[in-house]
């Protein structure tokens, strides 16, 4: 593992920073760039949904072009789908020669959906955290973790930009992890899909199913699956399995070694395989694209599917009864047994 603790924001100081986008990573980067001391831009569609948001938390917001032109720097922090036209229409034909181009996600770089101009850097810098997180750890005065990269070195300094970027936003603070674009875009992709979003929600849907469809009833069924998975993904996150084996009981610890290997076994693996094989040989961000081009049919419908599944009508209503949940809590009326 390379990585850099050293990085400096010189490479960036007195250089303009274009942050196009203001959502999670967008409002993060833009704030802790600005009180790292640089001279931050933030670039939105004028009436966007996050421009008023940008502008009062003080930022100076232009149209996404115009933020771009005179920037040494641009990131661009908008959904990957969007990157294309945005790239296209603001970034490719006005970029001043020289400036760099970074990503927080490979994605269209990888994939080759965006090719910047030859005379413009291109780099990465991927914080392992929420934007939320980047911030908030910023204003203690500590950082989040990141990953960087070049792709494209046009000014012989870019990997300099990239870690003086990564410094600014308080990486540096924490650790700096050097990879390539095709690392990050692949396992980043690999995570979400096999374990984070896609593994870990299937795993506690068919759990809830199970208990369901065995006649339990589904408040404790959304007990024992979903609510619960946070306590162990907290022990997770603080001390790995050590930590998790260390808090449950000898009966938890047995039923784990002999029963979880034959609900995610040896097929299961080669399954993740084949869904590895599809993010290395562009099958998935070639579906992708083409779904998204085609107005999301698929997504809205397993989407909407998702939604309408039992266990959230049933997580629903018992969130609502959970006190530390919600600041100000309206008195909630007494639970009554379903089914
Ligand atoms: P987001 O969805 O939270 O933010 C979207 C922002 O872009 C908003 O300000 C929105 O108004 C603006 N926007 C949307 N469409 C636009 C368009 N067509 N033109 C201009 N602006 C537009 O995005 P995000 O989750 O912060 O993701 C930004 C980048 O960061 C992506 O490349 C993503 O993969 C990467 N990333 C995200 C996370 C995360 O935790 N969310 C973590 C690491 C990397
Ligand atoms: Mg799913």
């Amino acid at each position: 593992m390379k990585t850099d603790a050293n990085a400096s924001t010189k490479a960036l100081e007195h250089k303009r920073i274009a942050v196009l986008g203001y959502g999670s990573q967008g409002r993060a980067h833009a704030l802790n760039l600005r009180d790292s001391g640089h001279d931050v831009v933030v670039g939105l569609r004028r009436g966007g949904p996050t421009s008023v948001q940008a502008q009062a938390d003080g930022l100076r917001v232009r149209e996404p072009a115009e933020a771009v032109a005179g920037a040494d720097l641009i990131a661009v922090l908008t959904p990957d789908m969007t990157q294309p036209k945005l790239h296209a229409e603001a970034i490719a034909p006005i970029a001043k020669p020289g400036a760099a181009v970074l990503f927080a996600h490979g994605f269209n770089i990888y994939y080759k959906t965006i090719v910047p101009r030859a005379d413009l850097d291109v780099i990465l810098v991927a914080p392992k955290g929420p934007g939320a997180l980047v911030r908030k750890e910023y204003e203690i005065g500590r950082g989040v973790p990141c990953l960087y990269a070049v792709q494209q070195d046009a000014s012989g300094h870019a990997r300099d930009k990239a870690l003086a970027y990564a410094a600014g936003i308080g990486g540096a603070r924490a650790m700096l992890i050097e990879t390539d674009f095709k690392e990050e875009t692949e396992t980043d992709l690999f995570g979400e899909q096999a374990v984070l979003c896609g593994g870990v929600s299937e795993l506690v849907r068919h759990g809830f199913e199970t208990l369901t469809e065995a006649g339990y009833q589904p408040e404790i069924a959304y007990y024992e699956v979903m609510h619960e998975l946070k306590l162990i993904v907290d022990l997770f996150y603080e001390g790995g399995l050590t930590k998790m084996l260390t808090f449950v009981s000898e009966t938890a610890q047995y039923g784990d070694y002999t029963r979880g290997p034959r609900v995610v076994d040896a097929a299961t693996k080669q399954r993740m395989r084949a869904v590895l094989d599809e993010i290395q040989d562009g099958r998935f961000a070639r579906e992708w694209t083409a779904e998204y081009a085609a107005g999301l049919p698929n997504y809205k419908r397993l989407k909407q599917a998702d939604l309408d599944h039992p266990i959230e009508k049933v997580g629903a209503a018992l969130r609502a009864r959970m006190a530390w949940l919600h600041p100000a809590p309206a008195a909630a009326p007494a639970l009554k047994k379903v089914g």
